[in-house]
């Protein structure tokens, strides 16, 4: 008797686990292109671009990357070789965005401003975008700071409808910047080992993203949604991918392009957020339905080592 229930719990187990690892679905949008950081050398940004879509292009990757066309400059003169990373990306047969032109926050500057700089943001994109047979069809918020007012926020939002371009939302927000901050510090200091340190927290504190944020999809919706990932163009990224992918593939995910995720329902959810925070769209939902706060407590910080050592006072 004892064996038999022993088995039926081992069964239930492999049965309830299956049905986790079935069917998980996720959009990898990476931001700040062409590339973020604070190297200027155009062979680090070169390295960087081929290193992060050689490993896009051996795990299948869809991704779409949201571009700040103010990195395309130097002094106010254009970059021809910063734009030929761009063309890299189309050519990779991956998607682009537009970030805006200088990644300020619409929390802190009017919203007319913010459009201006907005469609500033698009004036190579758009045809580089339309060069490689595609529509520019998403715009991701700096921070994803969607404004501190219902009104201002609905009046980008509107006029990003009548513009004909769609806002990316991210589900699984995490940090992934300070750890990159940390780990290009390190490499310009020549730490290996505060490298390596930094890597081995990274992936760890990514998956645990995953699972806060899966979490949050099954209590809102009584099912995981389609996910999408928020990462940027980091030499991190570049050089890890392969280790995120895997985790990715370990827990069941297949990569599927940004509209795709975006034909799951919970897309339509309604969304009364606004205020300071930069948060999930998990998140928004869940304040908008008045969830209990005891639902974002599995969403844990970057480790105090990645923050201190990356100078950042806090999250
Ligand atoms: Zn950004």
């Amino acid at each position: 008797m004892r064996r038999i229930l022993f088995s039926s719990i081992i069964f239930i187990f492999l049965l309830s686990n299956t049905s986790l690892l079935q069917g998980r679905e996720v959009a990898i949008t990476i931001d700040d292109l062409p590339v973020t950081s604070i190297v200027k050398e155009i062979g680090f940004k070169q390295e960087l671009t081929n290193n992060l879509l050689a490993k896009l292009k051996k795990y299948n990757v869809p991704a779409i990357g949201f571009v700040n066309e103010g990195k395309l400059y130097e002094n106010d003169s254009l970059i021809n070789e910063r734009v030929d990373l761009l063309k890299q990306w189309l050519a990779a047969g991956l998607d682009l965005g537009n970030h805006t032109f200088s990644h300020k926050s619409l929390n802190r500057i009017p919203a007319k401003d913010y459009i201006e700089d907005l469609l500033k943001g698009e004036r190579i994109v758009r045809g580089l975008i339309k060069d490689a047979g595609k529509e520019l069809n998403y715009f991701r918020h700096p921070f994803l700071h969607t404004g501190r007012s219902i009104e201002v926020r609905d009046s980008v939002e509107n006029f990003l409808k009548e513009h004909n371009c769609r806002i990316a939302p991210v589900t699984i927000d995490n940090s992934d910047w300070a750890f990159a901050r940390g780990y290009e510090k390190a490499l310009l200091d020549n730490d290996s080992t505060m490298m390596k340190k930094i890597v081995d927290a990274y992936i760890p504190y990514i998956e645990s993203k995953f699972e806060h944020f899966e979490f949050v999809s099954r209590e809102l919706f009584g099912r995981e949604i389609k996910q999408i990932l928020l990462i940027h163009a980091n030499k991190l990224n570049a050089n890890h991918f392969n280790e995120l992918a895997k985790m990715m593939i370990k827990r069941g995910y297949k990569f599927i392009p940004l509209e795709k995720a975006l034909e799951d329902k919970a897309y339509n959810s309604t969304d009364t957020f606004f205020g300071a925070g930069g948060i999930s769209w998990l998140h928004r939902w869940a304040l908008t339905e008045g969830k209990d706060k005891s639902i974002f407590k599995t969403d844990l910080p970057a480790p105090d080592f990645v923050m201190k050592y990356a100078g950042i006072e806090s999250e």
